[in-house]
């Protein structure tokens, strides 16, 4: 029988627990601060518990930690990418990024994907398994014990579908937001989705404030099939709708991610289709050059034509930013690193 995994479970659940081993509430609480807020790396560290207590712990709950396998640091930035080997020999990659407005963590939520996009390195070997809540927050809280940096901001960009792995999810964002826990706000959380719509729709109901951002990269139905095969199975009409529920139901306005791909996606035509889809929906666009992967032969726009791309959009009276590349001098594309890591 598996254990249960300890730093998947939020205060209630804890308590629970605690009460079947005849434990007090405060037990619990201490617990999970020791988890959550102390970042504590083994039970061992847990001193304000009985000695008892904490082989019983040990001998009852599963652990999970990350252990750092690789770690790059840009020199152009200070971006640093995270490669953590999980118990069961898998790997993740996170990405650690300064900003003006803070320290950003970006984050995997599964080991490969199944979303198959052309132009992205992560789903090359296919997908492997989903992430608990607890490995989504190890990759943040390894990194504040690693860099010793504040993080304000988290997004759930790096390897994998998020909402293709919706329970674990949401169970973990509840838990980076919650009081007893790390207490991120809501409204630093970025959460992007290629669209799965039903999903999407799920989302919107759980009453959470979190940003979500779609990676939208074509305009046409017909365009968006020959570089993700998520559509297929849904329209830009039916996202677009369910993006509309998103942000009628949240309040939140929602973000479209655009990967500039030359000769792809970047004509005058896709320019003014994108502004029509964002107008209609209030949406920030963020542009991203394409970051090429060797394996899949697409190249990127210029700059100048991205940039006048941007001023098309922004001629249009769309709000829109060209995301700052980070890290290009170190493995930049999404799993980029974590590839050359299961190839070598
Ligand atoms: N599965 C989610 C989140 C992971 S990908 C999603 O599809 O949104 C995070 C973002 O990086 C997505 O917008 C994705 O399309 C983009 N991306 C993937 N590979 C890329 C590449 N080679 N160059 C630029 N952006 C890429």
């Amino acid at each position: 029988m598996r254990m249960t995994d300890i730093k998947s479970l939020t205060p209630g659940e804890l308590r629970l627990y605690l009460e079947s081993f005849h434990m007090p509430r405060y037990r619990a609480d201490q617990i999970f601060r020791w988890i959550h807020v102390q970042l504590a790396r083994n039970f061992d560290e847990m001193t304000n518990l009985p000695a008892t207590l904490r082989t019983g712990l040990r001998e009852s709950f599963a652990w999970n930690t990350l252990r750092m396998e690789d770690r790059q640091i840009s020199a152009l930035d200070g971006t640093q990418k995270f490669l953590f080997a999980l118990p069961d020999g898998n790997f993740v990659e996170s990405v650690f990024m300064r900003y003006r407005f803070g320290n950003s963590v970006c984050i995997s939520s599964q080991v490969g994907c199944r979303m198959g996009c052309r132009f992205c390195a992560s789903t090359l070997n296919g997908w492997e398994r989903n992430l608990a809540a607890s490995e989504m927050l190890e990759q943040i809280y390894e990194i504040r014990r690693i860099t010793g940096e504040k993080i304000s901001h988290v997004v759930v960009m790096g390897t994998g579908e998020p909402l293709d792995n919706y329970d674990n999810l949401v169970r973990f964002l509840r838990l980076l937001c919650c009081e007893e826990g790390m207490n991120l706000s809501q409204r630093s959380i970025t959460v992007s989705t290629c669209g799965i719509v039903p999903r999407i729709r799920k989302l919107a109901r759980e009453g959470l404030q979190i940003t979500l951002a779609l990676s939208l990269h074509a305009v046409t139905d017909e365009r968006r099939r020959e570089i993700m095969p998520v559509a297929e199975t849904y329209t830009i009409e039916e996202t677009m709708s369910a993006l509309r529920f998103y942000y009628e139901t949240t309040g939140r306005q929602v973000t479209f991610e655009y990967t500039l791909i030359r000769g792809v996606n970047d004509s005058v035509s896709d320019a003014e289709g994108l502004s029509a889809l964002a107008l209609s929906l209030r949406a920030h666009v963020n542009l991203i050059p394409v970051n090429p992967v060797k394996e899949r032969g697409y190249v990127e726009t210029g700059a100048e034509a991205v940039q006048a791309f941007k001023n098309r959009l922004e001629k249009s009276g769309v709000n829109v930013t060209i995301r700052r590349e980070m890290g290009r001098d170190i493995d930049g594309a999404c799993g980029q690193l974590r590839r050359r890591h299961i190839l070598s």
